[in-house]
């Protein structure tokens, strides 16, 4: 049996992904076979038209799903070695997390929000991707116990880069995270030097995330989500 969204995820790769320059196969290849639909909120948003559409969704609890091009892009900045350790922080719906987990062998994620964070678990268990483990806390401060990771990868906007992401990461280590205020970001991208010293920090591209509420993210924006659904 053909299940309905093959073809509407194989245009995704093919027309958002492929066309646009995303040239890493191991993310092609993930994204083309991720069900994206199992990760948007049935209860809070507008029935799923198009769960493959070329734009971020609304996730309910004032988060959003990233625009599948951006989840690709972000990946495949993190320049994944083979075997590698990855830290996500902002887990949201799970579906970068999901991508992550094709490539990488292990990875971990945290995320402030317990409800998404248990939802998010409840799909990467489904989908039987064992080598993810959830915590829910503050991800601005990294989550020390599974240091050091050959990548990094933030999907929430930061106002500065947080110290400890970089303390975290391995000799070599790559952290992608946006950086800058909250109505646009830059995603940025550090590399490591053999040594751990700080190699090279380049400007990727424009983006748009909702903040890193945290100790080394933004402070005393703890009302958001502004207009959070049950
Ligand atoms: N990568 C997600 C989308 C992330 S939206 C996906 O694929 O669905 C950003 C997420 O970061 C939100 O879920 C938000 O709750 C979370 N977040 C914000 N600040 C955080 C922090 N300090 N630690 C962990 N998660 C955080």
């Amino acid at each position: 049996m053909i299940e309905p969204f093959s073809k509407a995820r194989a245009r995704m790769v093919w027309n958002q992904l492929e066309h646009r320059g995303i040239r890493d196969s191991r993310v092609l290849l993930a994204m083309g076979n991720i069900p994206r639909e199992r990760f948007i909120r049935h209860a809070t948003c507008q029935p799923i038209t198009d769960p493959y559409a070329d734009c971020a969704r609304p996730v309910g609890r004032g988060q959003t799903l990233s625009q599948p091009y951006m989840v690709a892009a972000m990946t495949q900045a993190l320049q994944i070695p083979k075997g590698a350790r990855v830290l996500e922080i902002g887990t949201g719906t799970g579906y970068q997390t999901a991508v992550l987990a094709h490539i990488a062998t292990e990875v971990w994620t945290v995320e402030r929000d317990p409800v998404l964070a248990s939802e998010a678990k409840e799909r990467l268990d489904d989908l039987g991707l064992k080598h993810v483990r959830i915590r829910v806390g503050d991800g601005s401060l990294g989550w020390k116990e599974g240091s050091p990771y050959q990548g990094i990868l933030v999907t929430a906007g930061a106002p500065q880069i947080p110290p400890s992401l970089i303390k975290q990461l391995a000799p070599r280590g790559c952290l992608v995270i946006p950086i800058g205020p909250h109505d646009q970001q830059q995603l940025v991208r550090v590399t490591l030097n053999p040594d751990g010293t700080i190699s090279a920090r380049e400007t990727l591209m424009e983006c748009r995330f909702v903040p890193l509420i945290g100790h080394e993210g933004w402070r005393g924006a703890e009302s958001w989500p502004p207009d959070v659904a049950p």
